[in-house]
């Protein structure tokens, strides 16, 4: 029963992974989310539903537009993929459990705000100030009583503002000083103002997030100089990288967190 519920939240997960990619797509462009339905970027047909099934008809089409033989982005059946497989992993770590939703929902937004700053490296207001909001709303019961928060890692209704503002905060900090010492600007306020979201959601553990997500940039960046020295002085958006290390913070963080002063002799 348990492995026929997370086929479900797969499914469930990759068919939103897909309206993801509309969202992505469109939002940044001004387009209606809604309307018109799917089309072909490159010959405006529009795409029928059979082959508009998640990562499927990727496969089935051999990535190419039924209509003009177009190629078709690989990322997505990527964003579907990694949607699906995320949304059952959160079914399998949370259970049907309060957590689950806010997981879910953190989990959604982080996708897809993601993948807007890789294509435009702006993360927008519009999507992530009315994400706060609704996570704000849905903490400030908890927040006013001593309660523990449902927050995904466990964390107590304090935990939840500290860590939105230490992670804001640290990245606000080193937004003014990244310009000092690499003479270009490594943050942009869409990414402190992710790491508060972040924050909200993760407690503390929103600093071990901004680790991974440094770290993991940290490789992306030496990768993208390695293959082409040119592009040394290439703004990297960082959101992905945020956003990866939240995702991981999500499923692993007190686990990682304890090994680590285990290891450093602390516990
Ligand atoms: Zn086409």
């Amino acid at each position: 029963m348990d492995y026929f519920i997370t086929v479900i939240f797969f499914i469930f997960g990759s068919v939103l992974g897909s309206f993801l990619n509309v969202v992505a797509y469109r939002f940044p462009r001004g387009e209606s989310v809604v309307f018109p339905p799917s089309h072909c970027p490159k010959c405006g047909e529009r795409i029928k539903s059979l082959d508009n099934i998640p990562i499927l008809s990727y496969l089935l089409l051999h990535g190419r537009c039924r209509g003009c033989g177009g190629k078709i982005s690989l990322r997505y059946p990527l964003i579907e993929l990694i949607t699906g497989l995320l949304w059952a992993a959160a079914y399998s770590h949370f259970g049907l459990t309060l957590q689950l939703a806010l997981g879910l929902f953190f989990i959604t937004v982080l996708i897809v705000l993601s993948a807007i700053d890789y294509d435009t490296k702006t993360i927008p207001n519009k999507i992530l100030l009315p994400s706060i909001a609704i996570s704000l709303l849905f903490m400030l019961p908890y927040l006013l009583s001593i309660e523990t928060i449902p927050v995904i890692t466990g964390a107590r209704a304090t935990e939840a503002v500290i860590g939105s503002l230490a992670g804001g905060g640290f990245l606000y900090v080193v937004a003014i000083l990244a310009p000092l010492i690499f003479k270009k600007e490594a943050m942009g306020g869409g990414d402190i103002k992710l790491a508060a979201f972040a924050g909200l959601y993760l407690g503390g553990y929103v600093m071990l997030a901004l680790f991974i997500g440094f770290f993991m940039g940290a490789i992306a960046g030496i990768a993208l100089i390695a293959k082409d020295k040119s592009r040394a002085r290439d703004m990297i958006p960082f959101g992905p990288f945020i956003s990866a290390g939240a995702i991981l913070t999500v499923f692993f963080g007190p686990q990682l967190w304890s090994e680590y002063l285990s290891i450093a002799g602390l516990s």
